[in-house]
């Protein structure tokens, strides 16, 4: 008879493991998923699963999905039936968030699923959001852990310190709460309350609970990967790495800034008369601003308003991804409504407005971009770092502040500490945002230092690069059962 190859033996045979990806909802967590398991499913030597649960909560995740597994028809997609899920427990919860839990409430049955795989599964990637829940479940079966985190190094310093910081509190006898407080992390720093993703204020969260039980189960991970990379977050990394932040942490490997996961064909065509890619081959060099606030933020109608006016009195062509609900499927809103009468025909020629899915680490590589209006979602930020786009932060909540302090401290850009979203009594005008749209179009230092992070950026992943050697020592991990 023929030999049976070991993995029909269903072990993971030495020098071959795999891996089996455990993402959870919302393109800001999917996306760096998809790019890691691209980047290492071009490589053959590593045999990836990856648990996928539909129906997704929005169409970009569908479309998104669909196309990993098109394009990497080797990588074995697992499905995953959620538990029945009462949300009416949390009227008003974001549906991310509510995605997230519904996972949590499942997870007991990633076990059997993760037993029942052939060939063995040698490690598990997941995500923070599940961490607590699925950890423990792989050191159950002996099967590695290790979490891919989608925030900065900064970020995971705060959620391994966060639950020793309220701990220590208690050991001295210390009144803690409504929120966390301001929390010094060692080594790393300081983080007012205020830059903390608001529900920490409140330790009676949802979220809160999952943040914290989230970080005290981590540092029983196996390793962690981060879409940052040495240049970018130097201290951050070093007190992670040092057992500064926790004492024993995981080894932390920054392999970023993460690629877009496929090269496709359809990349390399002209772009469609139309699309924002066409629209910016006929503009200027570095002469367009960029405007998203990434894949679930709805923006407030008079907001939307406000920085219409902005981007109009800035004076700069402009592209702008506007999104007015957290959901996609439930965007029906009309430009010409949001954006009022006239707005379209005024900036006609200057400006493109787009509700569409956008492909945006493309389209800020494009030479026609000369800034990036941000709230700071993570993946936005080391997109532009990629770029070298000077970025202009305008975080909104979760972890874009912490996000923020990065992109000031590691060149990406500038952040306008005083403008918030909170509501109608904080609204930022036009005015003011027209007025820095300008500064920052025209401050050559700004892109000076952004082009320098680019730079950076593109020597950490090249061949010999600090994020390309600790891919390297990730695999070597992997290998090593
Ligand atoms: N994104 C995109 N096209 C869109 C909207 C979002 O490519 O039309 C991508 C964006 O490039 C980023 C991700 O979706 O990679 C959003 O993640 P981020 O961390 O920036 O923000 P979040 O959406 O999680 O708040
Ligand atoms: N996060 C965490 N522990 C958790 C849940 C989230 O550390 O249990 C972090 C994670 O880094 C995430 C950030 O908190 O990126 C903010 O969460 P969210 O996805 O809501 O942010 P957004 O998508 O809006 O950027």
């Amino acid at each position: 008879p023929a030999m049976q190859s070991p993995a029909e033996l269903g072990g993971a045979s030495a020098g071959r493991p795999h891996l089996m990806f455990i993402p959870s909802a919302g393109m800001g967590h999917l996306l760096p998923f998809f790019r890691v398991i691209g980047a290492l499913a071009s490589r053959d030597d590593i045999d990836i699963s990856v648990v996928t649960v539909l129906p997704t909560v929005s169409a970009a995740e569908t479309e998104h999905f669909a196309g990993l597994f098109e394009a990497y028809p080797h990588v074995r997609r697992v499905d995953f039936h959620l538990l029945p899920f009462d949300a009416s427990e949390f009227p008003g919860a974001d549906p991310f968030l509510l995605r997230w839990e519904a996972l949590r409430r499942s997870a007991h049955l990633f076990g059997p699923l993760i037993a029942g795989a052939s060939p063995r599964v040698s490690a598990v990637v997941t995500d923070i959001t599940l961490s607590s829940h699925v950890i423990p479940i792989a050191k159950e079966l002996s099967v590695q852990c290790h979490v891919l985190f989608v925030s900065c190094a900064t970020m995971l310093s705060l959620c391994a310190y966060v639950p020793v910081h309220l701990d220590s509190k208690a050991a001295a006898g210390e009144e803690v709460g409504p929120g966390v407080g301001d929390v010094e992390i060692p080594d790393v720093g300081r983080i007012p309350e205020r830059c903390l993703p608001q529900p920490l204020l409140d330790l009676n969260k949802l979220f809160t609970k999952q943040f914290i039980d989230n970080g005290r189960e981590i540092v029983h991970a196996d390793s962690f990967l981060l879409n940052t990379f040495d240049a970018l977050e130097p201290v951050a990394l070093a007190a992670l790495r040092d057992g500064k932040v926790v004492p024993g942490f995981p080894p932390v490997y920054a392999i970023g800034p993460f690629n877009a996961h496929t090269s496709t064909a359809a990349a390399k065509q002209p772009p469609a008369a139309g699309s924002p890619e066409a629209w910016l081959d006929g503009q200027p060099e570095k002469s367009v601003v960029y405007v998203a606030f990434g894949n679930r933020n709805a923006v407030s109608r008079e907001q939307l308003r406000e920085i219409g006016a902005g981007l109009e009195a800035s004076g700069h062509r402009f592209l702008w991804v506007l999104k007015t609900t957290t959901v996609d499927r439930d965007d029906k809103a009309e430009l010409e409504d949001v954006l009022g009468e006239g707005f379209l025909e005024r900036v006609r020629g200057r400006g493109l407005v787009t509700k569409a899915w956008v492909d945006q680490e493309a389209l800020l590589k494009h030479q026609s971009v000369g800034m990036f209006l941000s709230h700071s979602g993570w993946n936005s930020v080391t997109e532009a770092a990629a770029a070298g786009v000077p970025l202009l932060a305008w975080p909104r909540g979760g972890d874009h502040r912490v996000n923020a302090t990065v992109v000031v401290s590691g060149g990406v850009g500038v952040w306008m500490e005083h403008w918030s979203w909170d509501g109608e009594d904080e609204l930022v005008t036009g005015e003011e945002i027209g007025d820095k749209v300008k500064e920052v179009m025209s401050d050559e230092a700004v892109r000076a230092r952004a082009a320098r992070t680019g730079e950076e950026a593109a020597k950490a992943v090249a061949e010999g690069g600090t994020s390309y050697r600790n891919l390297q020592e990730f695999v070597g991990k992997l290998k090593a059962t």
